[in-house]
């Protein structure tokens, strides 16, 4: 699934590929995504200067004169730069053929991603609003995820996922930044210091950045990417995630995995308390 870094890497394709040109045509192949795509709505931004290409939370948003463009990846959703005339894959939904002759595809075969269309300031959209910090770019994430924990008494592993508190962080990277800060996941959110939410903090900043660098983890669908040669990575550096059975890099006792929340955990029960 796609998650923050390889939402991040997508929108900086975009930027690039967006610089000094626009949108001149939208192909809509298949409506049905995770909201129908509302083609009348979409199509405003044909020709629109587009004034700011951000990320908030997995969302990516293109600011534009007339409204902004929601464009979310979902489960399985990627965004790849191509020639416009080039060959269809199969579960391209979403086209935006640009002045340069490139073509910018939403290619996503669960269809649970989005392409939706704000009139107003994106922001105060119902999909934005209610979103939680941005984990590198709030300095004081540490202080802000002990403050915030002080009555919840929930598993610390769901509550950095829990995207109304901090965005981004999903399975792995909660993981990773759990098992290189040496909290148990299973910890209840409210019994954990100040200074242990300092070391999560500055660890969760530092797996983002890293798989970021690194082109992201799951991105396995973007050998056709164009723009990005460098993709997936990240998957090379984990030390719990997906690693049930075989021994811990730091200590060679055997990870464990557990059920909590409802999503597979991966820690090590020695060096992770
Ligand atoms: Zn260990």
């Amino acid at each position: 699934m796609p998650e923050l870094p390889e939402v991040e890497v997508t929108k900086k394709a975009l930027e690039s590929v967006l610089k000094n040109t626009s949108i001149t045509a939208v192909n809509i192949r298949n409506k049905q995504l995770r909201w129908p795509v509302e083609e009348k709505e979409i199509k405003k931004i044909i020709r629109s200067d587009i004034k700011k290409i951000y990320r908030r939370g997995k969302y990516i948003v293109l600011s534009c004169q007339n409204g902004s463009a929601i464009l979310h990846l979902g489960m399985s959703g990627s965004i790849g730069v191509f020639d416009c005339n080039a060959k269809y894959h199969k579960h391209d939904h979403v086209e935006f053929i640009l002045g340069n002759g490139k073509a910018i595809r939403l290619n996503d075969p669960r269809r649970f991603g989005c392409v939706i269309w704000a009139n107003k300031d994106p922001q105060k959209h119902r999909l934005i609003k209610r979103l939680g910090v941005e984990p590198l770019e709030e300095p004081n994430l540490g202080e802000y995820l002990y403050a915030k924990s002080r009555n919840r008494n929930t598993a610390v592993k769901n509550y950095i996922m829990n995207s109304n508190v901090v965005v981004g962080v999903g399975n792995i990277y909660a993981s990773e930044s759990l098992f290189r800060s040496g909290i148990n996941p299973a910890r209840s959110s409210k019994r954990i210091s100040e200074d242990r939410y300092k070391k999560l903090a500055l660890e969760i900043k530092k797996v983002l950045n890293e798989a970021i660098k690194m082109g992201g983890t799951t991105l396995r669908n973007f050998t056709y990417y164009n723009e990005i040669k460098q993709v997936g990575y990240f998957k090379q550096k984990l030390f719990v995630y997906g690693k049930s059975g075989k021994n811990c890099k730091e200590c060679s006792k055997e990870i464990k995995e557990r059920v909590i929340g409802g999503r597979n955990s991966f820690f090590c029960p020695n060096c992770q308390t």
